[in-house]
């Protein structure tokens, strides 16, 4: 029978890296939600509209031509024929995606089109009718309330900006830290307001990382799946 599995978490907890990894060891898909998010606004901006335009940002994104590559080995992102993987990472994106994000069109528009991409692995796909591990902010408690498994994965405060600081400058001494600091923190607000993706819904269970390497924290994950 086919798994659905998710996970939500803040930035820098982890939870891009875990997810692919546990997605590849148990042959499933995996469903990167924040991608679509950094896409949608990729497009808008590109597009030239202006990001309080609430109805014009909600227009763009419900006829956005999104292509989502469900491979954890190699997930690809395009809109418009154009791969956006790279794009999308950018540090102009990462600060503009929360006024996105937070437009409620925009968020039923792609929790549609997530729940469509989950219900599609359950019968072929990528993963050929084995699943599909999704992450994000809002899966475990809306996109896939009824997931097999649902998990909040989260890290000390510390733990996620030296995580962040290693992913974004390839270090995490102090001035890395600090560089990567107002940007975080500013996204866990604005995305607060959106989800309170950072305490457990009733029947998520929550793994936390901060003192867990690489392969302790996909050992708990799949500890949970199995459970
Ligand atoms: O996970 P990532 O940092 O790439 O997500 C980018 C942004 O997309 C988040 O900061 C949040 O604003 C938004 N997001 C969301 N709901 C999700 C996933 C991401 O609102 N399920």
């Amino acid at each position: 029978t086919p798994l659905t599995i998710a996970i939500d978490g803040p930035s820098g907890s982890g939870k891009s890296s875990v997810s692919r990894q546990v997605a590849h060891r148990l042959g499933l898909a995996y469903l990167d939600t924040g991608a679509m998010y950094r896409a949608a606004t990729w497009w808008c901006v590109r597009q030239g509209v202006d990001l309080a335009d609430s109805g014009g940002v909600a227009a763009l994104v419900a006829a956005m031509p999104l292509e989502m590559g469900l491979d954890p080995l190699d997930p690809t992102v395009h809109v418009d024929g154009t791969d956006i993987a790279e794009a999308i990472r950018d540090s102009a994106i990462s600060t503009a995606v929360s006024a996105v994000a937070t437009n409620l069109a925009v968020r039923a528009e792609l929790q549609a089109r997530q729940r469509a991409a989950i219900e599609a692995e359950r019968t072929g796909g990528f993963s050929g009718g084995a699943g599909v591990v999704a992450e994000g902010r809002d899966i475990t408690t809306v996109v896939a309330p009824d997931g097999d498994a649902r998990i909040l994965l989260t890290a000390s405060e510390e733990a996620r900006l030296a995580r962040r600081a290693r992913d974004v400058h390839g270090a995490d001494d102090a001035a890395a830290v600090e560089a990567t600091r107002d940007q975080v923190l500013r996204r866990d607000r604005d995305d607060s307001t959106v989800s309170q993706f950072q305490v457990a819904a009733d029947g998520v269970v929550t793994v936390d990382s901060s003192d867990l390497d690489f392969e302790e924290t996909i050992a708990a994950v799949l500890h949970v799946v199995a459970t």
